[in-house]
């Protein structure tokens, strides 16, 4: 088991009203890109943890989450107070299956999620090893409002340095805007809107798809891509579809 290390804030984004990003700058073991570690405060003299997924790349300082404040959650009411200057305790050490390493070989990769869970794909998007290994990475990110479509630099900057091999599908479900699909990723899949927005098909013999977010999502997501005759990928009985669920 590892013990916490004492990192400190070094910067804080506040995005809308309850979504948040902490850079911290902490001694951390090296980890693989979409790998999550625990970030924990002390309440009322106990030690409150829960996962956070990275956002920077392996190797980058600071470290950097993305998180919501979740109404009425007991460590998220905290973070979200958090300044630069305070100290929060993180593990050292990375966790977790969400990484290129346990995705097969495919043409095109997907990487489908909702809220908060876009953070570990930009983790992986940051690194070299997508970019080298597929030939078309779709980005799509559902949100409710427009808003909270975070992270925009980052989204521009891999448009600008990887061109066609990227494509961003960005999806608002409450408004109607000009640029993003007004639908939830499943419903999209199924009818074919989201395929049109990328302009890549999506089927077993090219497609690995990683999901990461709401649960909701996964499962409704994961049941569209079985009907299409994708299937989830275990180590031993390697498939297409390799997700994380935030709660
Ligand atoms: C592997 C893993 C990685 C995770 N990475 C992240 C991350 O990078 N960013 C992040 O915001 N959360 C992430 N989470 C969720 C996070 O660990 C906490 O559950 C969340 O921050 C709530 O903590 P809390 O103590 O404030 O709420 P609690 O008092 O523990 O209440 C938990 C409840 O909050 C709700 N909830 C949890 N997470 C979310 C969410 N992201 N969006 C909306 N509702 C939620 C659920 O209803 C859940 O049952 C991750 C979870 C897992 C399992």
């Amino acid at each position: 088991m590892s013990k916490f290390v004492e990192g400190r804030v070094v910067g804080r984004r506040r995005w809308t009203e309850r979504l948040y990003s902490l850079q911290v700058d902490a001694e951390v073991a090296p980890f693989q890109a979409g790998q999550f570690t625990k970030l924990a405060l002390n309440i009322n003299n106990e030690v409150v943890g829960r996962p956070y997924s990275f956002v920077n790349a392996p190797g980058q300082n600071p470290l950097e989450f993305y998180f919501i404040q979740v109404p009425g959650g007991l460590l998220t009411q905290r973070l979200a107070m958090l300044a630069v200057g305070d100290a929060v305790l993180v593990l050292p050490n990375g966790f977790g299956f969400l990484t290129l390493s346990e995705v097969p070989e495919a043409r095109h990769l997907w990487l489908l999620s909702t809220g908060t869970g876009i953070g570990p794909f930009l983790s992986i998007l940051k690194t070299d090893e997508p970019w080298q290994r597929f030939d078309r990475v779709i980005l799509a990110h559902g949100v409710s409002h427009a808003d909270e479509l975070a992270y925009a630099d980052n989204i521009r900057e891999f448009t600008q340095q990887h061109g066609e091999q990227f494509r961003f599908v960005p999806f608002v479900s409450r408004a109607e805007t000009d640029f993003a699909l007004q639908a939830r990723i499943p419903e999209a899949l199924t009818d074919g809107r989201l395929e049109a927005k990328a302009g890549v098909t999506l089927i077993p013999e090219n497609s690995q798809v990683m999901l990461c977010g709401n649960p909701n999502m996964l499962r409704d997501t994961t049941e569209a891509l079985l009907v299409r005759g994708l299937k989830k990928n275990r180590r031993h009985d390697p498939g297409h579809i390799t997700l994380e669920s935030y709660w």
